[in-house]
């Protein structure tokens, strides 16, 4: 098998699970961070050491930083905490119709609760415009909620140009940055972003941690998920799970050190990649063609049956749509289908992501694998 899926989970790198495995058993330090005692205190500092490892990605302050257990909870934090916090002030929030189910399932339940959301249509390449934005604004705005990066198609939004719109109007911007994180360069400083949702283990950390950047001047207020004994300043309470935070750390630490050279050897991959497949006839490229990310493209065959082409390339883990939503056969991507695509050929449309492990040789093999079953297969 070879795993072309990266944005829908990474392996743990193997310095990232060496350095968690000493603080889970007696050996190390297993303590309550919280812990006022000699056990506490060294979770504790690994756990402020790990605030500032994450928080330096992005050239942010780490006690802006909020625990939380992944990127979806993040989003519920950002976008829920915000609506509740300043619903007085305004009840409309802007977001757009190809974000992550965690920011458009929130949206859907704020609505049943008397908020109004206006979903913002993406030009045919999946691109929002800073005017589209700008042209939605309403005198009961709060917020505007945005992804840095798509998670299905790859492409980049320009969120620093809207950001700024956001702070001259006073509205709150919250940037779900899960697929840029160690891909693009943020600077949490310069950027006028109030809020930014991360996930640790799509960045080679662990699955189930992530944090939430609440930007402190001017500061954002947020109304809690999670009641309790007031950790994360009262932000999310519930006991520090410092071997995920101390992965998050570490996995964060190695994005930074080793991302130029890493963004460079990936971006030639995908071109290998892309190059040898983009002069068959009836194969596309969804989404903008150059205002994207190296490691993910979202292809089209428009003349391969969809069953055909899962058969052939069984040795390849790809995604069929948003691993989400996978299994459910008859919803095709709705990121695809905001940015105007049809039914049918959303549905023979394939997301390839690529990652630290993948080689020039698995790229070659899988480009052999499609390229034999268009020959066979193309009607
Ligand atoms: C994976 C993903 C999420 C969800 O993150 P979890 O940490 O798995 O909850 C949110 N947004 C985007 C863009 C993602 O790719």
């Amino acid at each position: 098998m070879i795993y072309l899926d990266y944005a829908s989970t990474a392996p743990i790198d193997a310095r990232v699970a060496a350095k968690m495995f000493h603080f889970l058993t007696k050996a190390g330090a297993f303590g309550n961070p919280s812990s006022q005692h000699g056990f506490g205190k060294p979770a504790r500092l690994a756990v402020e050491a790990a605030r500032r490892e994450v928080a330096s990605l992005f050239n942010a302050k780490p006690e802006c930083l909020i625990w939380t257990s992944g990127a979806t909870e993040s989003n519920n934090l950002a976008i829920k905490g915000v609506a509740e916090f300043y619903q007085r002030r305004g009840r409309h929030i802007i977001t757009s119709q190809t974000e992550h189910r965690s920011v458009l399932d929130v949206c859907t339940y704020l609505m049943q609760r008397g908020f109004e959301v206006t979903f913002l249509k993406p030009t045919g390449e999946g691109i929002i415009e800073p005017e589209m934005v700008q042209n939605a604004f309403r005198d009961d705005t709060i917020l505007v909620s945005l992804m840095h990066v798509n998670n299905e198609i790859g492409v980049i939004q320009d969120i620093q140009k809207i950001a700024q719109l956001t702070r001259e109007r006073g509205i709150l911007f919250h940037v779900d940055a899960v697929q840029s994180t160690g891909k693009l360069h943020i600077d949490l400083t310069k950027w006028p972003i109030d809020l930014m949702s991360f996930s640790a283990h799509k960045l080679y950390g662990p699955k189930g941690i992530g944090a939430l950047y609440v930007c402190d001047n001017p500061k954002a207020r947020l109304s809690p998920l999670f009641h309790g004994s007031g950790q994360e300043q009262n932000l999310r309470s519930g006991t520090l799970p410092t071997h995920q935070i101390v992965g998050m750390g570490e996995a964060y630490r190695i994005a930074k050190e080793e991302m130029p050279l890493e963004l460079t050897r990936l971006q030639s991959l995908q071109n290998l990649f892309w190059e040898q497949l983009r002069d068959l006839p009836g194969v596309y490229l969804n989404g903008h063609p150059t205002q994207r990310v190296p490691t993910v493209l979202n292809l089209r065959f428009e003349n391969i049956e969809k069953e055909h082409l899962m058969q052939d390339l069984e040795s390849l883990a790809f995604s069929t749509s948003a691993a989400c939503t996978a299994g459910n056969h008859l919803e095709t991507s709705h990121v695809l289908r905001a940015m105007g695509l049809h039914n049918e050929l959303a549905y023979r449309s394939y997301r390839f992501s690529f990652g630290r492990d993948t080689t020039e040789a698995e790229i070659n093999q899988a480009v052999l694998l499609i390229q034999q079953s268009h020959r066979e297969r193309r009607k």
